[in-house]
């Protein structure tokens, strides 16, 4: 929150910047870049597959000067927090058209009339409500202007694919703080635990699994760094002259591999830091079940909680379960 680079935020200020009309971007970009309004993103529906955005069946129907929007959506992160003003939502306009030109997007404000908010959801018991957490949203007979349809209509599937790489990009930022968080975490812990007569930290199998960590984050970061430079320096879709002779995958791909690389380095670091702790207590404190179970779901809330020795209490209860 202190960095506003949240998800779904950040990815929704790639869309308006690189979709969004001069009006929507003073509208909605300007105060999302300040930080003083929240977004959500609504694209996945209980009834299809949506990791296929073709998929996707909420209708968004042109009735004179208003698109008229009818869709059940569920997992929508941030519609839930008070301060988020607008939704992005993909739907449907032309079911006749060729299979990626049937889709668009719409902002629709979040108190627009027909838009339901039925519930909070949970992930793995967690609802995330710290940052906002995952809604399951009615539209029904939602009105919009015409005017707040973003790039065209049948240009909602390639607004998707061109926001996924950024998206990704930013997931694998906020695991590497996370990364970072655990092993921090985990530093101090082994320092104060002592067990068999010594520190945790004079055990040979710790110090060993520490300097791994320390090795993968810090190859993960100048991987995420290289992608980084290259998605600013030849596009989402570019290639380097090397991967172009070798055909290798365009950078966004890429980004989805670092994605899992991420995933994969912060997941088992933070399954070690869970060990660490030896019992419930140090986790609560600190939060970290759910940071473990975000870094599941590769969905960061792009904040660190501080403080777990004992007597200091976390800055923030980022992340504690609740109910
Ligand atoms: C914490 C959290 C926050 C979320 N926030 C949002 C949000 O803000 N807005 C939003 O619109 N959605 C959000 N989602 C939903 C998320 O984007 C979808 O869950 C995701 O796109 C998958 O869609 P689905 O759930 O319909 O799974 P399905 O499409 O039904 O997929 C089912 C399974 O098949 C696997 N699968 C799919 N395709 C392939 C493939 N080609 N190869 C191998 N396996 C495959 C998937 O990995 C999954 O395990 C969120 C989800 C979570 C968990």
């Amino acid at each position: 929150m202190a960095l506003n680079c949240s998800a779904p935020d950040t990815g929704n200020m790639e869309v308006l910047t690189m979709f969004g009309t001069p009006a929507q971007r003073e509208r909605w970009l300007e105060p999302l870049l300040d930080g003083r309004i929240r977004s959500a993103f609504a694209m996945t529906e209980p009834e299809v597959a949506s990791s296929d955005a073709t998929n996707i069946t909420t209708r968004i129907v042109r009735e004179g000067d208003e698109y008229v929007v009818n869709g059940h959506k569920w997992f929508i992160t941030g519609a839930l927090n008070p301060a988020c003003e607008v939704l992005i939502v993909m739907g449907r306009t032309d079911p006749g058209a060729e299979r990626h030109r049937q889709q668009s997007m719409v902002l629709v404000p979040r108190n627009t009339p027909g838009l339901r908010i039925e519930r909070g959801m949970s992930v793995f018991g967690y609802d995330d409500s710290d940052h906002g957490g995952h809604a399951e949203v009615f539209f029904e007979d939602v009105r919009v202007p015409v005017g707040n349809l973003v790039g065209g209509e049948g240009e909602g599937f390639a607004i998707a694919q061109a926001r996924l790489g950024p998206g990704r990009i930013h997931h694998c930022m906020r695991s590497i703080g996370i990364a970072e968080r655990a092993l921090e975490l985990t530093c101090r812990r082994v320092l104060e635990r002592v067990a068999f007569g010594r520190p945790l930290a004079e055990q040979g199998v710790v110090r060993e699994w520490i300097a791994e960590a320390r090795v993968a984050i810090e190859q993960l970061r100048l991987l995420v760094l290289k992608t980084a430079y290259l998605m600013d320096t030849v596009g989402n879709k570019g290639r380097t002259p090397r991967s172009r002779r070798s055909r290798s995958p365009p950078r966004a791909r890429w980004s989805g591999s670092w994605t899992g690389a991420c995933r994969r380095t912060a997941r088992p670091g933070s399954v070690r830091t869970l060990r660490w702790p030896g019992g419930r207590r140090g986790c609560a404190r600190c939060g970290w079940p759910t940071a473990r179970t975000r870094c599941t779901c590769v969905r960061w809330p792009g904040r660190s909680c501080a403080g777990t020795r004992r007597g200091t209490e976390p800055r923030a209860a980022v992340g504690r379960r609740r109910g």
